[in-house]
């Protein structure tokens, strides 16, 4: 490992001014930064330890929603209350994620910052458009069964690796930060992006942002919502395809529905057109797949990831089966 300095970042604005050096890179339960730095995949001379910042509370707002801070650890936020009842998916996603031991040290910031597990971008023999742009990428003709199927780009095959971020997707939450230029938020399908030409970026945070918390909104719907997840092994792996799940039906008609998918894109895949397709359609699984299918209809394979396209699709429908009422 590379030799870096360190700093206890005593308040967020300090840590932020810090940030502007290029090479420095925050570090809160460290379960992903210090594992790449092992690899030799990031080594940041700098690390601003945001760990003791004031980001450890959940607060509910009055109307609904709840505003988590960027510190809760993914264990706190699986567990809280109002997390089970109001938003199950988001709670069943974390508690889908990593270990125990894990959990208890990982964060909510950092488990939306953690980059990918794509195997090429972990190993610095191979040609990796994300850790060294313009070097090509080998996942493409290389081991890429556990890659993305939409989205992606010649650039970049990289799934985002982060259970968590799926079930955001789906209640729609949003991102607040300490940018350069001071606080913002931003939502979660505007924080996640395409590789495009630029997979080196995963986000489109500014530089040097800190994640101060997330904000989910009321979602009446979402109290019913589950999250399901498929991997090689029953756990402590990631996912091979995952959805996150909402569902109100009237009288036997979809009245409204949320699903988002994960391990499928290089972000949290917000299925819009399935959404659409199935909104005032009956709710039999003859609808549930169609709407699938159209989601799926934008799909690019590759040779050996093409078991996703119907993992995706049954996923979607078994769940949307089980909660049909
Ligand atoms: C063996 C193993 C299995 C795992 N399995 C899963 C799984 O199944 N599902 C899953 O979702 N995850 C899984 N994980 C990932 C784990 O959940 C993440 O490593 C963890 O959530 C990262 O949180 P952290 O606080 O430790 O982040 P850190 O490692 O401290 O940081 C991660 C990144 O985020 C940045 N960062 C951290 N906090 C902030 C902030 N507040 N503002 C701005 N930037 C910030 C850091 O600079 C760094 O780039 C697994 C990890 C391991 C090691």
């Amino acid at each position: 490992m590379k030799p870096f300095r360190y700093e206890l970042a005593e308040d967020a604005e300090g840590a932020v001014a810090t940030m502007v050096r290029p090479g420095a890179a925050y570090l809160a339960g460290g379960t992903n930064l210090v594992d790449l730095m092992k690899l030799g995949v990031t080594a940041p001379d700098l690390i601003v330890d945001v760990s003791d910042l004031p980001y450890r509370e959940v607060e509910t707002f009055e109307g609904g929603g709840l505003r988590i801070g960027a510190l809760v650890t993914n264990s706190e936020l699986a567990t809280h209350p109002v997390v089970r009842t109001r938003y199950p998916a988001v709670s069943e996603a974390l508690l889908a994620g990593a270990s125990g031991q894990l959990r208890n040290r990982a964060t909510v910031g950092g488990n939306l910052l953690q980059r990918t597990r794509c195997r090429y971008f972990q190993d610095l023999t191979k040609a990796c458009n994300k850790r060294i742009p313009g070097s090509g990428c080998d996942a493409r003709d290389g081991e890429h069964h556990d890659l993305a199927i939409l989205g992606a780009s010649p650039q970049c095959i990289a799934t985002n690796p982060s259970d968590l971020a799926v079930a955001l997707a789906m209640v729609d939450a949003s991102v607040h930060y300490i940018g350069p230029h001071g606080p913002a938020a931003i939502s979660v399908h505007d924080l996640f992006r395409r590789p495009g030409d630029r997979p080196d970026r995963d986000t489109n945070l500014p530089p040097g942002s800190l994640i101060t918390a997330v904000v989910l909104p009321d979602c009446a719907i979402a109290a019913g919502s589950r999250y399901r997840k498929v991997r090689d092994r029953a756990s402590f792996a990631f996912a091979a395809g995952s959805v996150a799940a909402a569902l109100d039906v009237r009288e036997g008609v979809v009245h409204d529905v949320r699903l988002a998918w994960g391990a499928v894109a290089h972000l949290p895949w917000r299925a819009w057109a399935a959404e659409r397709a199935l909104r005032g359609a009956p709710a039999t699984p003859e609808s549930f797949e169609r709407a699938a299918e159209e989601e799926l209809t934008t799909a690019k394979p590759l040779r050996d990831n093409g078991y996703k396209v119907p993992l995706l699709r049954n996923l979607t429908v078994g769940l949307l089966r089980e909660m049909t009422p």
